[in-house]
C-alpha cells in the first residue's frame, strides 16, 4: 500500500496537485520519492487520489491525479459531542482522541462546575479548529469535524441537538442504565453526547437535560477521568452502532 496524505482541497486544480509543509519532507528525505513515483492523496472529498509525483523540490511537490477511486471511512454514526471545558491541555487531547474515535461534531461547554475561564474564546476554538484537521490528516480522515464557534452552555446545546435519535448525558451517579441496557430500535443514526468536568455535573443539571429529553447513562462503577470518560463513551457507541 502507498502512504497516504492529507491535501486540502484549494491546493488540488483540476488534475495538478501542490503538497507543501512538513509532508514535502516527509515525502523527500523520509520516504525519498522521486518524481515518477505515486503516493495516495485524501483530500476533503469522498475520494482517495493516486498522484504520480512530477516535481519534488525542497518547499513544494507538484503531482498529477492519475486515478481516484470513491473512499469512504466516516462512521455510520455521526457522534455529537458536548464536552464541559477541563483543565489544562485536557480539552485538546479529548478533541484528538475524539476525531480518531470518528466523532462529528464537538461543543465546548461550560457548566456550572467548570472551573475554566472562559475567555479568549475565538483563540481557543482557531486553535480546536487547528488540533481537529490535524488529528483528521494523521488518522486519516477525509471530512473534519465540525468544532462549533464559541462556547455554549447545557440549554443551548440540548436545544441545538434536539433531533437526534439517541440523547445522553453520562452520569456518574446512574447506577442502573447503562449503554448495553438501551436497545433502541431502529439502531441510531445520531446521537448527542455530554461529558461533564472535574467536578461533574450537578443535580439540576441533570434535571435541566432531562426536560430536553437526554437520558443518564453509566461508564461503570468506577469514576472515570474527565479526559478517559469521552474516549470510553465514544468507543462504546461506535461498537454499538457504529463501526468500531
Ligand atoms: N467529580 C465527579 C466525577 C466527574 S468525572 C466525581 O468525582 O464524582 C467527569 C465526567 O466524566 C462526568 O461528568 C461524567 O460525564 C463522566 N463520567 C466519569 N465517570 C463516569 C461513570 N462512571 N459513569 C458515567 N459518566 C462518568
Amino acid at each position: 500500500m502507498s502512504h497516504k496524505f492529507f491535501v486540502p482541497g484549494e491546493q488540488i486544480v483540476n488534475n495538478k496537485v501542490t503538497i507543501t509543509g512538513s509532508d514535502v519532507s516527509h515525502i523527500r528525505t523520509v520516504l525519498r520519492l522521486k518524481a515518477g513515483e505515486s503516493i495516495q492523496i485524501i483530500s476533503d472529498s469522498d475520494k482517495l487520489f493516486t498522484v504520480r509525483l512530477v516535481e519534488v523540490q525542497a518547499r513544494e511537490i507538484q503531482g498529477e491525479i492519475i486515478a481516484s477511486e470513491k473512499f469512504d471511512i466516516e462512521s455510520p454514526l455521526a457522534v455529537h459531542l458536548g464536552q464541559a471545558l477541563t483543565k489544562g491541555n485536557k480539552f485538546d487531547v479529548i478533541l484528538r482522541k475524539s476525531v480518531e474515535l470518528g466523532v462529528c461534531s464537538i461543543t465546548a461547554l461550560t457548566t456550572e462546575r467548570c472551573v475554566i475561564k472562559t475567555h479568549q474564546v475565538e483563540n481557543k476554538i482557531r486553535r480546536w479548529k487547528k488540533i481537529a484537521l490535524e488529528s483528521c490528516k494523521q488518522c486519516g480522515r477525509t471530512r473534519v469535524p465540525r468544532v462549533e464557534e464559541g462556547v455554549e452552555n447545557l440549554e443551548t446545546f440540548c436545544r441545538k441537538n434536539n433531533d437526534r435519535d439517541l440523547k445522553l448525558i453520562f452520569w456518574e451517579m446512574e447506577e442502573k442504565v447503562s449503554l448495553k441496557n438501551l436497545k433502541p430500535d431502529p439502531i441510531p443514526r445520531s446521537v448527542a453526547v455530554l461529558i461533564g468536568p472535574e467536578g461533574g455535573f450537578s443535580p439540576p443539571e441533570i434535571e435541566k437535560t432531562r426536560e430536553y429529553g437526554f437520558q443518564t447513562v453509566s461508564l461503570g462503577p468506577r469514576i472515570l477521568r474527565a479526559e478517559t470518560a469521552p474516549v470510553v463513551a465514544l468507543a462504546l457507541l461506535q461498537a454499538l452502532w457504529g463501526d468500531l
